[in-house]
Formats: structure tokens, sequence, C-alpha cells
């Protein structure tokens, strides 16, 4: 569904979106991810972008309310939620934040390092950083996540079933992951429910608009930009930035800073989110997906609008 743009003071902006949007409309390379059966059936010809700004303008051009799955982005967004509760050095002495070269379901890192997770966003430490929130219940740690979701988001958030049902199906390589993870001790609750509470996560529905407003708090040092609240503690934006620099885009995150010069995440249901630190989020939506697991058009939508509109960190 497309959407009816407001009048706005930021038309450059809003030219450059509609320019990004037309010119990368008709790219048909990569395909939607098919190893969760449901993201095959998602229309492949979906394409939305949208920013959110620190002062809470919002603009979107495309597909920007078409509901997809969070998938990895869900990453980004339960870091946030654990760094809440633990100071950042103590999770990286559990989790570790360093690049990985591997894909994002790999078990390389695992072996190669005592099966110790080795980032927050490959699944072995996403499903690690998961069991780290404190909670006596699964049910009170999924209400922890979700809870924080829906303080970024600004609205209630829910769990797309047939996404649900569809990866829980199909996710017996995660739940080897957590069963790695638990006979290592780098997890200490039930390796089926951290399983389970991640792949929740990653089922998580957003539209592009969203996402671009649960960025916009990354963006704005911790605060909402359209409510005004604080969201998250100022301190915790910028472990949460490096992470996206250094593993977002997963073997391709080299390949995408160099040319966007932005923190980003992808996830496998097509979304991108980047971070242009104190001016806005940009979030793309497009399901088909290069070898790694990033939505094509969303990675050229980010690196077109970086590059004209001088968002690249590295030229400041
Ligand atoms: N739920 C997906 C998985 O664990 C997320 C992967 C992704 O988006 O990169 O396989």
């Amino acid at each position: 569904m497309s959407t009816q743009q407001l009048p706005t003071k930021r038309q450059h902006v809003l030219d450059a979106m509609k320019t990004a949007h037309q010119t990368l409309q008709s790219v048909n390379e990569g395909a939607n991810a098919s190893y969760i059966p449901y993201l095959a059936s998602v229309p492949s010809n979906l394409f939305g972008i949208a920013l959110a700004f620190t002062d809470g303008e919002i603009l979107e051009v495309g597909d920007t309310r078409y509901d997809f799955a969070m998938e990895s982005i869900s990453k980004v967004f339960t870091l946030a939620c654990v760094l809440e509760e633990m100071d950042k050095e103590t999770f990286k002495s559990k989790i570790g934040s360093n690049a990985s070269s591997e894909p994002f379901n790999s078990v390389i890192d695992l072996e190669l390092h005592d099966e110790h997770p080795y980032n927050p966003f490959d699944n072995a430490g996403a499903i690690a950083t998961v069991g780290l929130i404190g909670a006596a219940s699964p049910e009170e740690r999924w209400n922890k996540i979700i809870g924080t979701y829906n303080r970024f988001a600004g609205r209630e958030l829910t769990v797309n079933d047939a996404v649900y049902r569809s990866e829980s199906d199909t996710n017996a390589h995660n739940r080897g992951i957590s069963w790695l993870l638990k006979s290592s001790g780098s997890l200490q609750v039930d390796p089926d429910h951290a399983c389970d509470i991640y792949t929740r996560q990653c089922s998580v529905a957003i539209t592009c608009r969203d996402l671009a407003i649960m960025g916009g708090t990354l963006a704005n040092s911790g605060i909402h930009p359209v409510t005004g609240k604080r969201v998250i503690k100022e301190e915790n934006v910028p472990p949460i930035l490096a992470e996206m620099m250094m593993n977002g885009m997963y073997e391709n995150t080299g390949n995408w800073l160099y040319s966007a010069g932005l923190p980003g995440k992808s996830g496998v249901g097509g979304g991108i989110l980047a971070i242009v630190p104190g001016i806005c989020a940009l979030a793309a939506f497009a399901p088909p997906l290069d070898v790694h697991g990033n939505s094509v058009r969303g990675q050229k939508a980010g690196i077109f609008l970086s590059e004209i509109l001088g968002w690249n960190l590295f030229k400041k």
C-alpha cells in the first residue's frame, strides 16, 4: 500500500527518495529468502523507503505501510533491551562485539572460540543475548523484549503468526546453535526457550515507516523522535551503532560501509535500517536479497541517499 506524503520543508530529501524509488524499482537482482517458506511468498516487487528525522518528521515513498518480518533487525532492539539492564563491558565479556566474516547462522565462530558467541548479531550471539535478559520465566523475558520494541515503535507491535509458525517449523539449525551455546555454558536458560523467543522476535511484523521511527530513537541519542520520550539511556546508543557498523550486513558489511558510510542492519524479511546520527534513520523494504541475506534494493537506496544527501559519516 503506497501512502500520500504531506507537504514537507525537506522537499529536496523527498525528491531524492522519489528518484531512488523510481530508479531502483526495476532492479530485479537477488531473490526472496526461501529457507523460511513464508518469506518466499512475499511479493518481490514491494519497495518502500521511509525516513524519520530527529525532529519527528517522517517522509515516505512507495510501500511503506506493508507489514513485513523484522528478522535480524530485531537483534538491534534486543541488544538495546539488554544494555538497559547490563553495562556494556559486562555484555561485551559475555557475548563479544567483534566483526565476523562468517554467514549469520554459521557455527564456525563458535567452534573457533570455545563455543563462545562472537557478537550479538550472529544468530549464536543473538540467541545468547536473549538469554541475558533478567526474567523469572520465558513469558517475562518475551514481555521485556516486545515492550522495548513497542517503546521504540511508539505503538504496539505484534508477532505475525504465519511467519512464526513457518520459522518454528524450519529452525532446527538455530535450535542446534542454542544447544551448542548451552553445552559451553554461554546460555543460562533453557536452549529451546531461548531459541523460541529469538524466533518470535524475528517474526514481529513492522512496516517500513515503523522501522524508520524505531531507528529514529537511535539517531536521536535514545529519545523517541515523535513522542519525545526517552527510550534508552544515551550511553547505550554508541555501542549499538558500533555493532551495526561492524556486523550489520553480515559478510557484506564492509562493502556497504565503503559506499554508504553509515551503521546499518538488515533482516532476511527484506528490511534495511541505517542511522545518520543526529539527523535521521533511513529504512527501506524490498524482499529480494543478496547472497548474504541483505535486501538488494534496500542497500542501493541507502547508498544512493547517503551519497546524494551527504550523509556518509566519513566525509564529515
Ligand atoms: N530468523 C532468521 C534466522 O535466524 C534471521 C536471519 C536474518 O534476518 O539475517 O535465520
